[in-house]
């Protein structure tokens, strides 16, 4: 019988107030492997109440930083324990090869609770000289408070990673929270859900309902008790929540899109260079908001290094990632295939080169062969837009002032990757790139103590790291009258 998934609301697995479900499908042979509730307005409200009861007045209310420092241990220790079921969960719902949320997700995710444990107490106030107060004298200090139930909303790409980046710094901040999984990958944040109960987490801190963004994402940020919106996604989607946050007043973080340079000069490591480029690329199928899919390559070094990026590409072996020896998986989803089809024809259409992979045309299982592209230029829309696939777009500059130009001249500003054997040349690049991370011969590390986050279409605001915790909280003002 095809496994059913529950809203996990108050500590109770539950059914959508209409009943109303939505299948899970495997991308590898596309067929369904389990069915999610799809949630209500009401399911939300239900899930809001509770996180908002445990916010103020509730158990969780009552803790201090210890206490939640202590939690979020024990949540990294059983996150940890569990890390063969998360990796399989997160493996199968997006077809990729089970080593990435292994060796990655699931450890970042550990790290990003340990760390958020060492802020939980350090989310301090001031103490701080003023004036006084018509001729008296006054006491002023500060408090971080958290900011109030947070809703948070996720994309299908690391369900489980993006899912803790926000939990652990809204829980280290004393929040509560409503998660919406992406509706095709919402089993992680499930499981997730139930170790927190496990750890000892008060049942209404942490909740899950899953369901539609149109549905469950919009009514969440249209919620008068949701203080704050974190959303991970598109762009698309992250203006439409601001559209619906700003006549509310609603706190947001918004991480989007990127199209992320890779620049690429002529005094490079050529070997550490073609391999970095196509890891930034190929990762996860490219499903990736850092993607470095843009590659700027000195005209120098330009075809020798094509040719080597395009053979990089045609060796990765796609299909099945259950089965030994194979590298890449399927693309996610359905829409997310044609998608990446519909942008590998554009590049044709606009006159770029195919040099290794091309459209697909699969009969089972959405998969996307690793696909480069020379003699591009800047302007085209494999080069501008974000196609979040294996695809990439590599173009030739001639000078460093040209290469930092091109990087900048993008909607996005996430992340950039330099690779250059100078050092001067190495920070005087990494300085001008108006982005939110730069790698210097080596890709930005998504580390818990680090900040993420971008510019322009990218998003706004970090996660990550002491300021990432801070963006969960309040800072309150108490002025005490002194004798
Ligand atoms: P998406 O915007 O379609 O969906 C993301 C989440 O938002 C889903 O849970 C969805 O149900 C919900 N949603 C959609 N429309 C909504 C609405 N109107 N109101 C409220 N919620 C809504 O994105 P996706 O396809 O799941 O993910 C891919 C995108 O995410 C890419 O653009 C990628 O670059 C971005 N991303 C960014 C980062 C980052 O850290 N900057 C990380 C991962 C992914």
């Amino acid at each position: 019988m095809t496994q059913h998934l529950k809203h996990f609301i108050e500590g109770a697995l539950t059914d959508s107030s209409d009943d109303g479900r939505l299948d899970l499908i495997n991308p590898v042979d596309e067929q369904v492997y389990a069915t999610a509730a799809s949630g209500t307005a009401q399911d939300v409200d239900r899930a809001v109440a509770a996180a908002h009861a445990q916010l103020y007045g509730g158990a969780w209310s009552k803790l201090n930083g210890n206490h939640r420092a202590a939690l979020l241990n024990n949540l990294a220790g059983l996150v940890e324990r569990d890390l063969e079921i998360l990796a399989d969960m997160d493996a199968r719902a997006i077809g990729r090869s089970r080593m990435e949320p292994r060796m990655m997700d699931v450890p970042n995710a550990v790290s990003h609770l340990r760390a958020a444990a060492g802020w939980a107490n350090q989310l301090e106030g001031r103490t701080i000289p003023t004036g006084g107060y018509m001729g008296v004298r006054t006491l002023s200090y500060t408090v971080r408070e958290p900011v109030g139930v947070v809703a948070a909303i996720v994309p299908w790409n690391a369900p489980l990673m993006i899912t803790t980046w926000k939990l652990a710094a809204l829980l280290a901040a004393g929040c509560t929270v409503v998660i919406k999984p992406s509706e095709e990958t919402p089993q992680s944040a499930l499981h997730l859900a139930a170790l927190c109960q496990e750890a000892g987490f008060p049942d209404g801190v942490v909740n899950v309902v899953m369901g539609l963004g149109e549905v469950v994402g919009r009514a969440l940020c249209e919620h008068p008790k949701v203080a704050k919106i974190s959303f991970t996604g598109s762009p698309e989607a992250g203006a439409a929540i601001q559209r619906i946050a700003a006549p509310l007043f609603k706190r947001v973080t918004l991480e989007l899109g990127g199209k992320s340079p890779q620049i690429v000069f002529d005094d490079a490591r050529f070997d550490d260079a073609v391999r970095g480029c196509a890891m930034g690329l190929f990762i996860n199928q490219g499903q990736v908001c850092a993607a470095g899919s843009r590659i700027l390559v000195q005209k120098g070094i330009a075809s020798k290094f094509s040719a080597a990026l395009a053979q990089a590409a045609k060796s990765v072996s796609v299909g099945d990632p259950s089965q030994e020896g194979v590298q890449m998986g399927p693309v996610a989803k359905k829409a997310q295939y044609e998608r990446v089809n519909r942008y590998i024809r554009q590049g044709l259409e606009e006159g770029a080169e195919l040099l290794a992979g091309g459209v697909s045309n699969t009969t089972k299982g959405w998969f996307v062969r690793p696909t480069i592209f020379g003699g591009a230029n800047n302007r085209m829309s494999i080069a501008r837009e974000e196609i979040f696939g294996p695809v990439g777009t590599v173009i030739e500059f001639e000078t460093e002032e040209e290469a930092i130009a091109l990087a900048n001249d993008s909607a996005y500003g996430l992340a950039a990757t330099v690779w250059t054997g100078s050092l001067e040349r190495a920070h005087k690049v990494a300085g001008a790139m108006r982005v939110g991370a730069v790698g210097v011969n080596c890709w930005s590390p998504l580390d818990a103590n680090l900040p993420w986050g971008g510019l322009k279409t990218s998003g706004i605001g970090r996660e990550g790291g002491l300021p990432g915790a801070l963006a969960y909280t309040e800072e309150k003002v108490i002025t005490v009258l002194l004798p």
